[in-house]
């Protein structure tokens, strides 16, 4: 095995040039080496290229002992985890769960899959997270409180849970939103899935409540190609967890299944990727945060991004910053064959959300994703490439 340096990363480009792409300059590519390589074929030499596998008891460890969370369940992909998670945390159906108008549309997908609806609450403008303070007028006015259990009440439908998303890996107010959740009896679960390498007062993002999930798409921090897990402190919903990604299968003999079950599992050539990646996580973390400090110093006075409150240590996953002419400056970065994009399209304002609420008083969602643009922030970025990226920022005016 060969022992990775920070220079490595800065200095080499990754195995075979990465993920190919149209642009020259991708927005997220992942950083791949001859480690990945190495474990895949090992998968491959000795037949083990199903579910069934050593690299996924690997891959989970390397999770389990990096987040300090106490059961780690490697699944299919993010989205697969978040609904095991919601279904664990008794999401039914026709009941409401609490997201953030701003997220990866996975995040309301999975809400859907448990036949439940999102309720959007809008994003706090510092930070571009849900916003506790919202969150709180909305459960004093908007809601009643009963038998330990809140309901909305103009639908009368129960909150039956709160997504607590990681916008870009950055983390809110968790604990004003730990508390709030707490006196309404409302659980949350982490959608931490661009959060890996992120902590909050020295905890890892993902174990602040019951259960949290990451996600290893091939745009993530870490990528098995696609991948997920479910974090979680309760032994109970581990095995559950485990048991319906098997399609709730007892018993292998006569294939006896008690629970309607999904096939949710994790290839072991992935887990052996995302071992691989596992190695790295340091160095990755070192370079995103080097990216980071970069576009920062050259962006000071001509654009604003997300803050990061004082108890925050985030992972710096993909760098976006709010620009007045944002679809302008996308115009150059196309021209110029370097790959940009803007934040995720409010959700409250996608077609199949037309009938569900959102909470707001400045739709301070439509604001920042009007002017976002999320700049390259690939681990594999050369000083070559952060020229050619700064010399398009040069036409930004302050
Ligand atoms: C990527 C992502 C997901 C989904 O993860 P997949 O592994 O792509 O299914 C969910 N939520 C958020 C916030 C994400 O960024």
């Amino acid at each position: 095995m060969k022992n990775f340096t920070i220079s490595d990363i800065i200095l080499s480009q990754p195995y075979e040039g990465g993920e190919k792409t149209s642009f020259q300059i991708p927005l997220l590519a992942p950083y791949i080496t001859e480690t990945e390589s190495d474990y895949v074929q090992e998968c491959i030499r000795k037949g083990w290229i199903t579910t069934v596998g050593e690299f996924i008891e690997i891959f989970e460890q390397k999770i389990k002992t990096y987040t300090q969370s106490s059961y780690v369940v490697a699944v299919s992909s993010g989205t697969a985890a978040l609904h095991l998670a919601l279904r664990a945390i008794g999401v039914e159906r026709d009941t409401l769960v609490i997201l953030p108008n701003i997220s990866f549309v996975a995040s309301a997908n999975a809400i859907h899959y448990c036949g439940a609806e999102p309720f959007f609450i809008d994003i706090h403008p510092a930070t571009w997270q849900l916003d506790e303070n919202l969150l709180l007028k909305f459960l004093e006015k908007e809601c009643f409180y009963t038998k330990e259990q809140t309901f909305h009440k103009a639908s009368q439908r129960r909150i039956s849970a709160l997504v607590l998303v990681h916008n870009l890996g950055n983390l809110g107010n968790i604990s004003a939103i730990q508390e709030i959740c707490q006196a309404y009896q409302i659980p949350f679960v982490e959608d931490a899935a661009e959060a890996l390498g992120s902590f909050y007062e020295g905890k890892h993002a993902g174990t602040f409540g019951k259960i949290g999930i990451l996600s290893f798409n091939g745009n993530k921090i870490v990528s098995t190609g696609g991948g997920g897990a479910v974090l979680t402190n309760d032994e109970n919903i581990s095995k559950k967890v485990r048991h319906w990604a098997n399609q709730a299968k007892i018993n292998s003999e006569e294939y006896y299944h008690d629970e309607i079950g999904y096939n949710y599992r994790l290839p072991n050539p992935l887990a052996a990727i995302g071992v691989a990646q596992m190695e790295k996580i340091s160095l990755f973390l070192e370079k995103k945060r080097l990216i980071h400090e970069f576009y920062t110093n050259i962006l000071q006075g001509k654009a604003l991004w997300q803050n990061t409150l004082p108890k925050v240590e985030p992972n710096h996953w993909l760098f976006t910053a709010l620009f007045e002419n944002s679809t302008l400056l996308a115009q150059k970065f196309k021209e110029s064959a370097i790959q940009t994009r803007k934040l995720w399209y409010p959700l409250n304002r996608l077609p199949m959300h037309q009938k569900c609420e959102y909470m707001q008083e400045n739709d301070f969602s439509w604001k920042i994703y009007e002017k976002s643009l999320s700049l390259p922030s690939s681990v594999g970025l050369q000083m070559e490439d952060l020229e050619k990226i700064a010399k398009v920022l040069e036409s930004v005016e302050s």
